[in-house]
């Protein structure tokens, strides 16, 4: 026996969801179906405007309510120092660690040539173009790719473009400590402020 459409259509779209398979999916559609009318109206709302309001900072590719991002338009960051991440998930736990004060660059991911990521599917012209138009401002980049064999990779690549680029710059990775092969995202900020505070040289 199947459900009423509305409700398969509901389950079918929730089961996209990542961690969500059909039995969780069926579980929300039950309980989003017993919540009430403003209750899931609320949830239609947020979903919908999330899309609608949420874009990309034109500076740094973090997420943006607007053109810019709170960190590039908060006058009190430290600009003479760009911290690289793979996603725009990995700057609130980093922004938790309280460790660091500068800016940041998204770059969508990390190489990965048997998954089709190349360099320029990733954000790295843009830093490039970044540190060129800066006039000398930014002193060190801090790689803060994650340390899985992608984000090493992805790490290296940027350290020898950055050299070739900007031999001025210092260039630093996290200290190790964190969890090998993990996310950032996951990481506990204790953990992640001391690899932070440790970070080394490239
Ligand atoms: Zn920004």
């Amino acid at each position: 026996m199947s459900y009423a459409p509305p409700l398969q259509r509901l389950v079918t779209e929730l089961s996209k969801l990542p961690g969500i398979g059909n039995r969780t999916a069926q579980r929300l559609a039950f309980h989003i179906l017993r919540s009430s009318d403003d209750d899931a109206a609320a949830l239609a709302t947020a979903i919908r405007e999330v899309k609608q309001l949420i874009g990309q900072c034109e500076i740094c590719f973090n997420l943006a309510e607007g053109p810019r991002c709170r960190i590039c338009e908060d006058e009190r960051r430290d600009t003479s120092v760009i911290c690289v991440v793979e996603d725009s998930s990995d700057v609130i736990p980093l922004e938790r660690t309280h460790e660091y004060r500068g800016l940041y660059h998204v770059l969508g991911g990390a190489l990965s040539p048997i998954d089709g990521v190349d360099p320029d599917d990733l954000r790295i012209a843009e830093l490039y173009a970044r540190l060129e138009g800066d006039a000398g401002g930014v002193h060190e980049v801090v790689l803060a790719t994650n340390p899985t064999t992608t984000g090493e990779a992805t790490a290296l690549h940027i350290a020898d473009g950055l050299r070739e680029r900007a031999p001025q710059i210092t260039v630093t990775r996290l200290a190790s400590g964190l969890p090998v092969g993990s996310d950032l995202e996951y990481a506990d900020e204790v953990t992640l402020g001391r690899a932070f505070a440790g970070r080394r040289a490239l």
